[in-house]
């Protein structure tokens, strides 16, 4: 059989890592990379849910329009964030740009300053209340046959629950992984690394689910 191609709807390229080594070999793997004339989507959904699955339909779209030539191709978005309890959920959908929120500037703010308006949000919350969530949703779209509707998406959710510490700890992975310690592990996701994240992470929990769905569908 013939391997799938696969187009991950991201840029940030630590997702892509991710998701390749979770996923497996038996793929082709492209990422936004490879289609630098994709227009950008607004991710403007309230829901992670609600945003991954606007990638992944805003991406098939493009690739259908363009008419790029392979057979048997997906798309695959994965949305996902980082909930805080004492923060009533945020940053939420807006973990990406969370620093940028009141001065309105576009696209995503540097993982720094997420950081550390998080640390200065979180400032006087003691341990034990600074309970938090990585969540994940991965939208897997068929490009399918041009001259029929676009095919019906399928979601995978995933979730990992943890700890804010008090200062960033650990040099691997991305985002809020220095200040995130999983529930029953004494380190943050950057310091416990990449082998060890993908087991116990959000994304790592709704690829396994991706996994088995693509397994039953072959
Ligand atoms: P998205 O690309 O719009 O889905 O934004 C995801 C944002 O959530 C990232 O920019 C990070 O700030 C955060 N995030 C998502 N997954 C992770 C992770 O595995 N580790 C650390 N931060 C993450």
């Amino acid at each position: 059989m013939s391997k799938r191609t696969v187009i991950l709807a991201t840029r940030n390229r630590h997702k892509v890592e991710e998701l390749r080594i979770l996923l497996g070999g038996n793929m082709n793997w492209l990422n936004l990379a490879d289609f630098p004339e994709a227009p950008a989507v607004v991710e403007d959904a309230d829901t992670f849910a609600g945003n991954a699955a606007k990638k992944a339909k805003e991406l098939a779209e493009y690739i259908r329009c363009i008419g790029y030539p392979i057979t048997d191709a997906f798309v695959l978005a994965d949305d996902s964030g980082l909930e805080v309890d004492e923060l009533n959920g945020a940053p939420g959908v807006y973990s990406a740009r969370f620093a940028y929120l009141e001065s309105g500037e576009p696209g995503n703010a540097p993982d720094t300053l997420n950081n550390t308006k998080l640390l200065k949000m979180l400032a006087d919350v003691p341990e034990g209340k600074r309970t938090a969530r990585f969540r994940c949703v991965l939208a897997w779209q068929a490009v399918g046959d041009l001259r029929a509707p676009l095919p019906v998406h399928t979601l995978f959710e995933g979730k990992c629950e943890g700890n804010i510490l008090f200062a960033p700890q650990g040099e691997t992975g991305f985002g809020y992984d220095p200040l995130f310690v999983p529930t029953g592990h004494g380190q943050s996701f950057a310091e416990l690394g990449e082998e060890i994240k993908n087991h116990l992470s959000h994304r790592g929990q709704a690829a396994k689910l991706l996994g088995a769905w693509l397994a039953e569908e072959l």
